[in-house]
């Protein structure tokens, strides 16, 4: 599904490398986990791989079913069944939720040469979806984001993913000062969504999103590269020992 190899980035403003012939496979059906201290690396990937501006790739590549991903504008990536999940998490007054989510699937199908979806058929997937997700439709109506809680800012990022049924999902958990509740919708959405033919990459400096999610494999991320992979364990020993010993053995 997804595969990186040596992946190198530098910032654009200044010379600043960040990854550092980073390498990583995603096999479909799987979610994995990244881990890694402070400013590793780990946010520059999501945002390398959501065609944010302001990065260079200096070397290596990304594929998603063996198609570049790198060279892709970011509309076609998410035609390509690419999701990021701090793609939108913007506040849009005046906006409706449910607007906006047709607006995102429409954008979607049009990158993919597909018909409009018709009102009907819409509603009847949100109402699914909203209802699997057990997601309120009273939040369906409110202007996008606008005064939502942390927690419902969550279940809507989960919904917004479940509505554009991506075949790889990127969630970046890192700073966004998840409290425990919070944490816990974001991994039974996860658990929710999971598929034999959908991937995750989920990216956390916390170990306890890892408890609810159970990864298939952890990665660990240290000076823009992956230093060390293994199995769900790997999270709790970083849980019980930090990352320094972890890091020292990976040299
Ligand atoms: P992480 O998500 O693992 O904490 P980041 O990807 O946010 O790491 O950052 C990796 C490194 O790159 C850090 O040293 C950070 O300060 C630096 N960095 C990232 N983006 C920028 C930027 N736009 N300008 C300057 N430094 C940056
Ligand atoms: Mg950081
Ligand atoms: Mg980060």
């Amino acid at each position: 599904m997804l595969k990186i190899n040596n992946l190198h980035v530098k910032l654009e403003e200044e010379d600043k490398q960040i990854l550092k012939g980073l390498s990583l496979e995603v096999p479909a059906g799987q979610v994995h986990a990244i881990m890694g201290p402070n400013g590793s690396g780990k946010s520059t990937l999501s945002y390398v791989l959501s065609g944010r501006d302001g990065y260079e790739v200096t070397e290596g590549e990304a594929t998603m079913d063996g198609e570049d991903l790198l060279e892709m504008e970011p509309e076609e990536r998410a035609a390509a069944g690419l999701f990021l999940a701090f793609q939108y998490p913007v506040e849009i007054p005046g906006v409706g939720n449910m607007t906006f989510l047709r607006t995102a699937v429409n954008a979607q199908r049009k990158a993919r040469g597909q018909e409009e979806i018709s009102s009907g058929e819409f509603l009847k997937a949100i109402r699914a979806k909203a209802a699997e997700l057990q997601i309120d439709a009273e939040m369906l109506k409110r202007p996008v984001n606008v005064g939502f809680s942390g927690g419902e800012k969550k279940r809507n990022e989960i919904l917004q993913m479940a509505m554009l049924e991506p075949r790889m999902c990127i969630m970046d958990e890192t700073d966004s000062g998840l409290d425990v509740d919070a944490m816990r919708l974001v991994a039974d959405g996860v658990n929710a969504l999971r598929s034999p033919d959908r991937s995750f990459l989920v990216i956390t400096h916390y170990q306890r999103l890892l408890n609810h999610i159970q990864p298939d494999v952890v990665h660990i991320m240290s000076n823009g590269r992956i230093v060390k992979t293994g199995g769900p364990d790997l999270a709790l020993q970083v849980e019980d020992e930090g990352y320094g010993d972890l890091l020292a053995e990976a040299g």
